[in-house]
């Protein structure tokens, strides 16, 4: 649990120590009259979330908002909709209906991380359906003095939301911006299949810039004005666009060689290295690596390429 200071001063980021790494994936909260918890980490790590929840003083929540449904962002919305019986859950529409059936959400990731799901994700708790309150574009949460508002920010996932808190101007990104950690400073894209498209993330990215938050808060990890190499929000997004350029550039360059994912991988990995190693010490760059893999974005880059060049069947 750390306090944060500026003008977002009463937004508290919890640790949730997600796979027992620090400041990797956090869940935040949001108090008005009413108490909302954005982002829940996964199954795995809900005692952290619950200690720092108890930490903070929250005795219940009555929001629990994700930005996405992806298990290190919404995999403990279950269990914590358990926990507090009158809470309720807030999600896009399109991913409202995997919250209610996890099956192929966890079916789709078991595609990704294979035999490591449980340890990593601890499993999913369904959420009732009439728990749920499904977010559209622009709508609001109260929280009593406060809101949170939905800004559609499709790309990472097409089910992705960004959510605006009104009373102190911060943006919670979810995975809109990719990975920033604060104690590294550079962005790194996150590009996981199978639903990650290029064109609509440069435009999420774009659309956040516009909103001219006082601070946009990523979930891997914290606000981007501080730490090693604070950006502005303007700034934040400008490199989180430079960055998915960047990769777009080398994963199109591997496939220039090679239609086969894991040379692919290793083309864009040794890009990466090289470039990261020019700024970053070896513990900055393993910290990054932390976070998202690359063969994941490799393979949903790859995906998206695939899925703009074939032919329209309409
Ligand atoms: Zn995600």
């Amino acid at each position: 649990m750390q306090s944060e200071s500026g003008k977002a001063t009463d937004i508290l980021t919890i640790d949730t120590g997600m796979r027992g790494d620090q400041a990797i994936t956090g869940a935040f909260i949001v108090r008005g009259e009413k108490t909302a918890l954005v982002e829940t980490g996964p199954k795995a790590t809900v005692d952290n979330v619950l200690s720092g929840l108890a930490e903070a003083g929250v005795e219940s929540i009555d929001w629990i908002v994700v930005t996405h449904i992806h298990l290190d962002h919404a995999g403990a919305a279950g269990t914590l909709a358990r926990r507090w019986p009158e809470a309720r859950v807030a999600v896009h529409e399109l991913g409202a209906p995997h919250l209610t059936d996890p099956s192929k959400l966890w079916a789709s990731a078991r595609r990704i991380y294979g035999d490591a799901m449980e340890e990593l994700w601890g499993g999913i708790d369904p959420v009732p359906s009439d728990r749920i309150t499904v977010l559209s574009d622009g709508e609001v949460i109260a929280l009593g003095g406060r809101t949170l508002r939905a800004v559609e920010t499709p790309g990472h996932a097409r089910h992705h939301h960004a959510l605006l808190d009104d009373s102190t101007g911060a943006l919670f990104a979810g995975d809109a911006l990719g990975v920033r950690l604060p104690d590294v400073g550079i962005n790194r894209p996150a590009t996981p299949p199978p639903e990650f498209d290029l064109d609509q993330a440069i435009g999420s990215i774009k659309r956040i810039r516009d909103l001219d938050a006082e601070s946009v808060w990523l979930t891997h990890f914290g606000p981007s004005d501080r730490g090693v190499n604070p950006a502005t929000p303007a700034e934040a997004c400008d490199e989180a666009i430079e960055s998915l350029s960047r990769w777009d550039e080398w994963v199109r360059a591997g496939l220039k060689q090679s239609r086969e994912p894991e040379a692919v991988t290793r083309f864009v990995v040794e890009r990466s290295r090289e470039a990261l190693e020019s700024s970053l010490g070896p513990r900055e760059v393993d910290r990054l690596e932390l976070t998202t893999s690359y063969s994941m974005n490799v393979s949903g880059h790859m995906r998206a390429i695939d899925r703009a060049e074939a032919p329209s069947t309409s």
